[in-house]
Protein backbone atom coordinates (compact mmCIF):
# COMPACT_ATOMS: atom_id res chain seq x y z
CA UNK A 1 0.00 0.00 0.00
CA UNK A 2 1.42 3.54 -0.91
CA UNK A 3 -0.08 7.30 -0.79
CA UNK A 4 -0.97 7.05 -4.63
CA UNK A 5 -2.99 3.71 -4.30
CA UNK A 6 -4.72 4.99 -1.32
CA UNK A 7 -5.75 8.00 -3.24
CA UNK A 8 -6.13 5.97 -6.11
CA UNK A 9 -9.12 4.01 -4.08
CA UNK A 10 -10.52 7.01 -2.62
CA UNK A 11 -10.76 8.26 -6.22
CA UNK A 12 -12.65 4.70 -7.36
CA UNK A 13 -14.93 5.07 -4.24
CA UNK A 14 -16.23 8.09 -5.49
CA UNK A 15 -16.42 6.74 -9.14
CA UNK A 16 -18.26 3.55 -7.61
CA UNK A 17 -20.65 5.73 -5.49
CA UNK A 18 -21.91 8.27 -8.49
CA UNK A 19 -22.20 5.28 -10.64
CA UNK A 20 -24.73 3.78 -7.89
CA UNK A 21 -26.38 7.25 -7.23
CA UNK A 22 -26.41 7.81 -11.18
CA UNK A 23 -28.95 5.17 -11.96
CA UNK A 24 -31.55 5.21 -8.72
CA UNK A 25 -31.45 9.49 -9.26
CA UNK A 26 -32.28 9.05 -13.15
CA UNK A 27 -35.25 6.52 -12.09
CA UNK A 28 -36.50 9.12 -9.15
CA UNK A 29 -36.92 11.67 -11.77
CA UNK A 30 -40.05 10.01 -13.06
CA UNK A 31 -41.92 9.86 -9.72
CA UNK A 32 -43.88 12.71 -8.33
CA UNK A 33 -42.94 14.59 -5.75
CA UNK A 34 -46.08 15.24 -3.44
CA UNK A 35 -44.51 16.86 0.11
CA UNK A 36 -41.34 18.96 -0.70
CA UNK A 37 -39.52 20.72 2.94
CA UNK A 38 -36.74 21.27 0.98
CA UNK A 39 -35.24 24.98 1.60
CA UNK A 40 -32.31 26.98 1.79
CA UNK A 41 -31.42 25.46 5.28
CA UNK A 42 -31.09 22.18 3.55
CA UNK A 43 -29.30 23.52 0.34
CA UNK A 44 -26.72 25.11 2.47
CA UNK A 45 -26.39 21.77 4.31
CA UNK A 46 -26.08 19.65 1.09
CA UNK A 47 -23.60 21.72 -0.30
CA UNK A 48 -21.56 22.21 3.01
CA UNK A 49 -21.49 17.86 3.02
CA UNK A 50 -20.57 17.94 -0.85
CA UNK A 51 -17.95 19.97 0.15
CA UNK A 52 -16.22 17.64 2.47
CA UNK A 53 -16.90 14.48 0.83
CA UNK A 54 -16.19 15.28 -2.66
CA UNK A 55 -14.59 18.82 -3.28
CA UNK A 56 -11.91 19.14 -0.67
CA UNK A 57 -10.68 15.65 -0.79
CA UNK A 58 -10.73 15.39 -4.76
CA UNK A 59 -9.47 18.98 -4.96
CA UNK A 60 -6.38 17.32 -2.45
CA UNK A 61 -5.97 14.23 -4.72
CA UNK A 62 -5.28 16.40 -7.60
CA UNK A 63 -3.07 18.98 -6.22
CA UNK A 64 -2.23 18.03 -2.77
CA UNK A 65 -3.57 20.82 -1.87
CA UNK A 66 -3.15 21.91 1.41
CA UNK A 67 0.38 20.74 1.74
CA UNK A 68 0.80 22.51 5.59
CA UNK A 69 -1.79 19.83 6.42
CA UNK A 70 0.14 16.68 5.45
CA UNK A 71 0.91 14.19 7.91
CA UNK A 72 2.91 10.35 7.65
CA UNK A 73 1.49 7.95 5.56
CA UNK A 74 0.62 4.53 7.38
CA UNK A 75 -0.12 1.66 4.94
CA UNK A 76 -2.14 -0.27 7.77
CA UNK A 77 -4.55 2.97 8.23
CA UNK A 78 -4.79 2.88 4.72
CA UNK A 79 -5.88 -0.78 4.60
CA UNK A 80 -8.56 -0.02 7.13
CA UNK A 81 -9.74 3.14 4.74
CA UNK A 82 -10.13 0.20 1.85
CA UNK A 83 -12.21 -2.12 4.15
CA UNK A 84 -14.18 0.95 4.99
CA UNK A 85 -14.77 2.02 1.45
CA UNK A 86 -15.69 -1.48 0.46
CA UNK A 87 -18.40 -1.89 3.42
CA UNK A 88 -19.58 1.94 2.32
CA UNK A 89 -20.18 1.28 -1.50
CA UNK A 90 -21.64 -2.25 -0.57
CA UNK A 91 -24.34 -0.91 2.40
CA UNK A 92 -24.79 2.54 -0.26
CA UNK A 93 -25.94 -0.12 -2.47
CA UNK A 94 -28.52 -2.02 -0.56
CA UNK A 95 -30.00 1.04 1.27
CA UNK A 96 -30.50 2.74 -2.66
CA UNK A 97 -32.09 -1.09 -3.24
CA UNK A 98 -34.38 -1.06 -0.51
CA UNK A 99 -36.13 2.76 -0.77
CA UNK A 100 -36.51 2.32 -4.13
CA UNK A 101 -38.90 4.85 -5.94
CA UNK A 102 -38.76 6.74 -2.18
CA UNK A 103 -35.46 7.66 -2.20
CA UNK A 104 -34.58 11.52 -2.80
CA UNK A 105 -31.41 13.40 -2.33
CA UNK A 106 -33.30 15.65 0.17
CA UNK A 107 -36.47 16.28 2.85
CA UNK A 108 -39.19 14.69 0.07
CA UNK A 109 -41.73 12.55 -0.14
CA UNK A 110 -42.64 10.94 -3.31
CA UNK A 111 -46.42 10.01 -4.50
CA UNK A 112 -47.50 6.71 -3.08
CA UNK A 113 -44.43 6.86 -0.65
CA UNK A 114 -44.25 3.13 1.28
CA UNK A 115 -42.36 3.32 4.39
CA UNK A 116 -39.41 0.54 4.34
CA UNK A 117 -39.13 -1.38 7.84
CA UNK A 118 -37.39 -4.68 6.56
CA UNK A 119 -34.54 -6.05 5.68
CA UNK A 120 -31.76 -3.46 6.27
CA UNK A 121 -34.34 -1.06 7.23
CA UNK A 122 -35.35 -3.62 10.24
CA UNK A 123 -33.04 -2.57 12.69
CA UNK A 124 -31.44 0.69 11.80
CA UNK A 125 -33.80 4.06 10.74
CA UNK A 126 -30.78 5.45 8.63
CA UNK A 127 -28.98 3.11 6.85
CA UNK A 128 -28.24 5.28 3.88
CA UNK A 129 -26.55 7.74 6.65
CA UNK A 130 -24.51 4.77 7.92
CA UNK A 131 -22.84 4.40 4.25
CA UNK A 132 -21.96 8.16 4.13
CA UNK A 133 -20.65 7.98 7.70
CA UNK A 134 -18.37 4.67 6.80
CA UNK A 135 -17.78 7.16 3.27
CA UNK A 136 -16.03 9.88 5.72
CA UNK A 137 -14.23 7.18 8.38
CA UNK A 138 -12.82 5.98 4.66
CA UNK A 139 -11.95 8.96 3.55
CA UNK A 140 -9.93 9.78 7.13
CA UNK A 141 -7.99 7.02 7.20
CA UNK A 142 -7.03 6.92 3.01
CA UNK A 143 -5.46 10.42 2.73
CA UNK A 144 -3.27 11.61 5.01
CA UNK A 145 -3.68 15.10 4.91
CA UNK A 146 -5.68 16.66 8.51
CA UNK A 147 -7.73 19.08 6.49
CA UNK A 148 -8.81 16.98 3.46
CA UNK A 149 -9.16 13.63 5.00
CA UNK A 150 -11.30 14.94 7.73
CA UNK A 151 -13.34 17.54 5.98
CA UNK A 152 -15.86 14.20 5.18
CA UNK A 153 -16.56 13.93 9.22
CA UNK A 154 -16.91 17.26 9.42
CA UNK A 155 -19.15 18.02 6.45
CA UNK A 156 -21.29 15.17 6.32
CA UNK A 157 -21.53 15.59 10.49
CA UNK A 158 -23.48 19.01 9.54
CA UNK A 159 -25.92 17.29 6.96
CA UNK A 160 -26.36 14.33 9.30
CA UNK A 161 -26.75 16.57 12.76
CA UNK A 162 -28.86 19.34 10.86
CA UNK A 163 -31.20 16.82 9.08
CA UNK A 164 -32.10 13.66 10.86
CA UNK A 165 -34.35 15.10 13.21
CA UNK A 166 -36.02 16.89 10.68
CA UNK A 167 -36.67 13.82 8.68
CA UNK A 168 -37.77 12.14 11.12
CA UNK A 169 -40.11 14.89 11.92
CA UNK A 170 -41.46 14.76 8.39
CA UNK A 171 -41.33 10.86 8.39
CA UNK A 172 -43.60 10.93 11.48
CA UNK A 173 -46.52 13.37 10.25
CA UNK A 174 -46.52 11.59 7.16
CA UNK A 175 -46.76 7.82 8.66
CA UNK A 176 -48.19 8.33 12.26
CA UNK A 177 -48.09 5.48 14.91
CA UNK A 178 -46.68 3.56 11.67
CA UNK A 179 -43.20 5.33 12.04
CA UNK A 180 -43.70 5.95 15.92
CA UNK A 181 -43.62 2.09 16.33
CA UNK A 182 -40.66 1.43 14.00
CA UNK A 183 -38.61 4.44 15.84
CA UNK A 184 -39.02 2.37 19.37
CA UNK A 185 -37.97 -0.86 17.63
CA UNK A 186 -34.69 0.82 15.49
CA UNK A 187 -32.07 3.05 16.45
CA UNK A 188 -30.52 5.52 14.24
CA UNK A 189 -27.34 4.01 12.03
CA UNK A 190 -25.91 1.66 14.77
CA UNK A 191 -27.66 -0.95 15.89
CA UNK A 192 -27.97 -1.27 20.01
CA UNK A 193 -25.50 1.99 19.89
CA UNK A 194 -26.71 4.95 18.93
N1 LIG B 1 -32.51 8.47 6.17
C1 LIG B 1 -32.63 7.32 5.33
C2 LIG B 1 -33.00 7.71 3.90
C3 LIG B 1 -32.11 8.73 3.26
S1 LIG B 1 -32.78 9.34 1.71
C4 LIG B 1 -31.37 6.51 5.37
O1 LIG B 1 -30.35 7.03 5.84
O2 LIG B 1 -31.38 5.35 4.98
C5 LIG B 1 -33.89 10.55 2.34
C6 LIG B 1 -35.35 10.29 2.03
O3 LIG B 1 -35.67 8.94 2.25
C7 LIG B 1 -36.27 11.07 2.95
O4 LIG B 1 -36.56 12.32 2.38
C8 LIG B 1 -37.51 10.20 3.07
O5 LIG B 1 -38.48 10.58 2.13
C9 LIG B 1 -37.03 8.83 2.68
N2 LIG B 1 -37.05 7.86 3.78
C10 LIG B 1 -36.33 7.90 4.91
N3 LIG B 1 -36.57 6.81 5.67
C11 LIG B 1 -37.46 6.05 4.98
C12 LIG B 1 -38.09 4.80 5.21
N4 LIG B 1 -37.86 4.09 6.31
N5 LIG B 1 -38.95 4.34 4.27
C13 LIG B 1 -39.20 5.04 3.15
N6 LIG B 1 -38.64 6.22 2.87
C14 LIG B 1 -37.77 6.73 3.77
Amino acid sequence: MTPSVAKLTFVLLAIGWYAIRFEHARRSRRVLVRHNDRDMRENVLLLISLSGLGILPLLYVVTGFPRFAHYTFHPVQAWFGVLFAVAALFLFQMTHRALGRNWSVTLQLRQDHKLITSGIYRRIRHPMYTAFWLWAIAQACLLPNWFAGFAGLAGFGFLFFGRVAREEQMMLQTFGDDYREYMSRTYRIIPLIF
